[in-house]
């Protein structure tokens, strides 16, 4: 039998946690899953902190995280939660501590619950590699019960809850030397902590796994379910959250993909969304991706479950395809633009899909969002198409058309299977659950010509495509899928969201070698709102490639989301760094707000900006330190010259409109 870590991988039940009672507000259970975030003003601002408290209540959140970095801060909370109640908020607040236990046994006396980071709590990060012996690694877990057993038992005693919080970026040193930064590392950090809590009887415990690269921080959580399943621990509710996601629409992309992917399975208790944004930003975004999951058991279509579930959910594999044109085999997945509303595209219409016409030079350039296929429907395209861009027309037009060769028939399963003419390189074919039937998968196993498109109507929409993958994978078809959906009328903000999740979802576990999204709009739409919205879902294609870390085509910025101990402002530090280096496809640029946690939690970067002091910036490479206390207004400058020394510089080009 295999490992895992819900009961179906393609119906919907939520997990059954235990309830944590924080500050009369319940977590867990069938209760609601909660919208958490955290103040970004200095702890020590009581107004400034209560009036930004008050904004986010009013945008959703029903816990607020502060920041406790000392026992100074740690007792104005206390003044903070006074003021909150004196202006009629009940909100339960929650101590972040790092690296402080005496803080945070001053929190637990005051706040409804404290939040500790196992990776720091009672360890200094050394960046060393230690080689621990059984003997050695047992004093350590030694002199950890030492330190933690005291907060345990005030906690137990207040009535505080607590959440062990593992952060990807910033594992003790004793974990990375045993487990290294992998998923089972992040669960084992907690575990650790979370044995000491059992062992004193204490149970209010919400457990988190974030990671800024979403198939570590899916795969941990996954992992810790099985884990705490499997050591007989207590079902402890989970905290769902990506760190340092980024701003705008990439962060709210890649924060959906994260988390997501884990509320289609059913887990999570409560989200937190992190955005380089103002923390009320936040509270909205996680409302909409928990709100697609109130009534998602009643409104699914009923699946029967799969017996013989072909992947290992704790590791990310790509399927492994046949390579068909350009698609499949060890290809990138491709983006598939969606024109066949348009009746009538000229050169210029291209732009919105990353193909930009100059009529100076008569040519074309392609950008970094370039979509490598457009679907035209029943209006193929009258002119010569851009290097590198291909066509997908309906097969009835197909079939009349004089130019066959450089445009590609998408068919129906039913046109398929009866089909007399096909394209003898590449042909797509539309295919939903239903479709893949006996006849149709002993065709496709003869035919190295065919991607499927695959489509669903379910509204648990994901887990009905990953059962598609598990019958293709079953029935050994190795036919590359592209992963199509069409939303219906929603806004921008949840076709954003819930494309990210269902697409993200089913790339995260290995699936997909492609990806079409499309929209519904007014009947009546005029022709520059459906560019723009073509515009749109071709970036938010890429966008999910990328979050899922499936198709690198822009930088990645991992930006953490501010808190009170923040050193310069990062909106504005990020949006001036972007600026100057958005052209750096693959580069992973970290712009992190504090030396304490900054440069553990940007683990996954190429490069750092960390904040060191006012107006003092330290400039990493991977996780080394190279420049200590740069200049804030000579740090960007700096931080191009150290990309430009290791030749991962290249000039921005203007490319002509
Ligand atoms: S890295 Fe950013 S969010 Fe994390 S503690 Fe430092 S300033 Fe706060």
């Amino acid at each position: 039998m295999n490992k895992t870590y819900c009961p179906s991988l393609t119906s919907y039940q939520r997990r059954k946690s235990r309830v944590v009672n924080i500050g009369g507000v319940p977590m867990g259970g069938d209760y609601p899953i909660r919208v958490q975030s955290m103040t970004t003003v200095d702890t020590m601002d009581t107004i400034g902190s209560v009036e930004q408290c008050i904004r986010m209540i009013e945008a959703g959140c029903e816990y607020i995280r502060i920041t406790a970095p000392s026992i100074k801060e740690a007792e104005n909370l206390k003044v903070i939660k006074e003021e909150l109640r004196k202006r009629g908020y009940s909100v339960p607040l929650i101590a972040d501590i790092h690296f402080t236990p005496n803080a945070a046994e001053v929190a637990a006396r005051l706040v409804e619950k404290v939040r500790v980071n196992p990776g720091n709590y009672a360890d200094k990060k050394k960046f060393q590699v230690i080689e621990y012996d059984d003997v050695s690694y047992q004093a350590e877990l030694n002199r950890i019960r030492e330190r933690f057993v005291p907060l345990v038992r005030i906690c137990k005693e207040y009535h505080t809850a607590m959440r062990i919080g593992t952060n990807h970026g910033s594992l003790s040193d004793r974990i990375l030397s045993r487990y290294g930064d992998t998923p089972l590392g992040m669960v084992e950090s907690a575990l650790e902590f979370l044995r000491i809590c059992e062992d004193e009887q204490y149970y209010d415990v919400v457990i988190s796994m974030k990671a800024s690269n979403t198939q570590v921080m899916v795969q941990a959580y996954r992992l810790l379910v099985q884990k705490l399943d499997e050591e007989g621990l207590q079902p402890y509710p989970l905290h769902l959250g990506v760190t340092e996601a980024g701003e705008a629409e990439d962060g709210r992309i890649k924060s959906a993909v994260g988390i997501g992917t884990l509320l289609e399975d059913g887990l999570g208790d409560t989200v937190r969304v992190s955005l380089t944004e103002a923390p009320e930003a936040e509270a909205p975004v996680a409302q909409a991706l928990i709100d697609r999951y109130t009534h998602r058991a009643e409104k699914a279509q009923p699946m029967k479950p799969v017996c013989n579930v072909p992947i290992d959910p704790f590791q990310y594999h790509r399927r492994a395809t046949t390579e068909v044109e350009n698609l499949g085999g060890q290809n990138v997945p491709r983006v598939i633009a969606d024109l066949s509303r348009l009746a009538d595209i000229k050169y210029a219409d291209l732009k919105c899909v990353g193909h930009l016409y100059s009529m100076l030079l008569d040519k074309f350039n392609m950008n970094d969002l370039g979509a490598d296929y457009i679907y035209t429907g029943d209006h193929p395209i009258t002119f010569m198409l851009p290097n590198g861009l291909k066509e997908v027309v309906n097969y009835v037009p197909w079939q009349l058309h004089e130019q066959k060769e450089n445009r590609h028939p998408l068919l129906t399963a039913k046109q398929y299977l009866s089909a007399t003419a096909l394209h003898p390189v590449l042909n797509l074919v539309q295919a939903s659950i239903s479709d893949l039937t006996a006849e149709l998968l002993q065709r496709l196993k003869q035919d190295k010509t065919v991607v499927l498109l695959l489509q669903t109507s379910n509204e648990h929409a994901m887990p009905e495509l990953r059962k598609c993958f598990f019958r293709l994978m079953n029935n050994n078809v190795p036919t590359p899928c592209i992963i199509n959906r069409a939303y219906g009328r929603l806004t921008s903000d949840e076709v954003q969201l819930y494309a990210a999740t269902d697409v993200g979802g089913l790339l995260i576990d290995g699936f997909g070698d492609g990806v079409l999204l499309s929209t519904e709009l007014l009947p009546d739409q005029e022709k520059q709102s459906w560019l723009q919205t073509i515009d749109q879902l071709n970036s938010l294609s890429f966008g999910i490639l990328q979050a899922a870390r499936t198709r690198m085509s822009k930088t990645e910025y991992i930006s953490c989301p501010s808190c009170g101990r923040t050193l310069f402002d990062l909106q504005e530090t990020t949006a001036m760094i972007r600026k100057r280096t958005d052209h750096l496809k693959g580069v992973k640029i970290g712009i992190m707000g504090c030396i304490v946690n900054g440069p553990g939690e940007m683990a996954d970067a190429d490069y750092g900006y960390v904040g060191v002091g006012k107006d003092k910036i330290a400039l990493y490479r991977g996780q080394n330190v190279i420049k200590k206390a740069v200049p804030a207004d000579r740090a960007v400058d700096e931080l191009i010259e150290l990309i430009r020394e290791d030749a991962k510089w290249i000039e921005p080009v203007r490319l002509e409109d």
